[in-house]
């Protein structure tokens, strides 16, 4: 049997088929501009050329149902028969302090999915709109909701709690929530694996560093703390995103730039983090070539990057009370040698040191740790989809 995954945004929307035989995808793909002129699907038949469609694509439903029908269709589909399709397994950005765990979609789990809009107004709505577009087209067949901030409702109260009027948590429920959930829960899972150790017995502090990026402390597979917040933007330097900022700089910008409270949300999230500081470019890879070609502004943005991320596997050794592995994933954490090295120098005292050889690695599973050290160091690729359709198949079959 076969499972789907979607994610959906406000303008485009990923899937992935699994086999959960193998664990691997059949296909996945990508609609882009919905709901613009220019909508195209690119559809990737895992092994063959991938097909490009484009045409007019409305809203999710359209969307999902040219989904659905590439993945039928003779020459690039890959199934014979939708009802090959077990169940489908949605990414849903937030699920506030309703959901520690993912759910099997009801009518009342839709009603507490869209009581989180208020906390997630940019992403919930879509996610709501891909849930609703499936149970159309696809009537009876299981539909199971997947929370980026589950995995991290297990924080205790004094990690989540702010330095705010306690009425600000009781009335408007402001607390730290924490994302990236279905990748750290996922990479902690494989740890365990690698390590050959049950989770339980582990600390690890788990580094997704990617064009968003969090790090959470792990204890026993439970989320201890982590870098995000109400919001994706607490936390470390992002590509586009300021990270953790001493509050009253908001106001003080806001004054001197005649901003409105739109314009300096998006100048927070879009045009701060690496982006801002460097000029050049949010993307790491640019970034990390500028600043070989002798780029001050982009060796501080990435030295800024460094600083943060050593600081919080300090922190979260401390709040671990130890450190069994630090775990590298996503894009940047996976594929860039140079990042992992940076971040990893000096920090012997924790009984962290990387073998130079080892660390030559891209997107693989490997201990990269040298030899006979305290604390392991591992690069684990993420794969949400998978942790997504596994949480799916479960629910799904009750
Ligand atoms: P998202 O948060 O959008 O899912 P990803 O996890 O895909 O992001 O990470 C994207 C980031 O990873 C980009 O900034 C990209 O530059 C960086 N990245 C990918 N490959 C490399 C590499 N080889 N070296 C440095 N950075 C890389």
């Amino acid at each position: 049997m076969y499972i789907l995954v979607i994610n959906s945004g406000s303008s485009s929307l990923k899937y992935q088929l699994l086999d959960m035989e193998t664990r691997n995808p059949l296909a996945k793909g990508l609609v882009e501009r919905i709901g613009m002129p220019g909508s195209v699907l690119t559809h990737l038949p895992v092994g063959r050329d991938k097909e490009i469609l484009a045409g007019e694509i409305p809203d999710h439903t359209v969307a999902i149902q040219l989904v659905l029908a590439s993945l039928v269709q003779p020459k690039y589909g890959v199934i014979k028969d939708l009802k090959q399709i077990e169940a489908v397994g949605h990414r849903v950005v937030h699920g506030g302090e309703k959901f520690a765990q993912s759910a099997l979609v009801t009518g009342e789990v839709m009603k507490a999915i869209e009581e989180c809009i208020e906390l997630a107004p940019l992403h919930n709505p879509p996610n709501i709109a891909g849930i609703k577009a499936c149970q159309k087209l696809m009537p009876g067949i299981p539909q199971v909701a997947v929370f980026d901030t589950a995995f991290h409702q297990t924080m205790p109260q004094y990690a989540y709690v702010y330095g705010l009027p306690y009425e600000m948590y009781e009335k408007y429920k402001i607390r730290k929530y924490g994302f990236h959930g279905t990748s750290h829960k996922y990479v902690s899972q494989r740890a365990s694996v690698l390590l050959q150790k049950p989770l339980e017995e582990l600390k690890l502090i788990s580094c997704h560093l990617g064009n968003g990026s969090s790090i959470t402390a792990i204890r026993g597979g439970k989320s201890l703390e982590t870098s995000m917040g109400f919001t994706p933007l607490a936390g470390l330097i992002m590509g586009t995103r300021s990270g953790d900022l001493d509050p009253a700089i908001v106001s003080y910008v806001m004054r001197k730039e005649n901003m409105n409270f739109d314009q300096i949300n998006d100048f927070l999230n879009k045009r701060s983090g690496v982006r801002g500081i460097s000029g050049v470019s949010s993307d790491f890879r640019d970034i990390e070539r500028a600043a070989e070609q002798g780029n001050s502004r982009a060796q501080l943005a990435l030295d800024i990057f460094t600083h943060d991320v050593k600081k919080y596997i300090g922190a979260y050794a401390a709040v671990l009370d130890g450190v069994d592995a630090v775990i590298f994933t996503a894009g940047l954490g996976e594929n860039s040698a140079e990042m992992r090295e940076t971040i990893c120098e000096r920090l012997d005292y924790l009984g962290i040191r990387i073998d130079p050889a080892k660390n030559k690695v891209r997107g693989e599973e490997v201990d990269i740790s040298a030899g006979g050290t305290r604390c392991q160091v591992l690069v684990i690729p993420t794969n949400e989809e998978l942790m997504i359709a596994l949480d799916t198949q479960e629910l799904a079959r009750g």
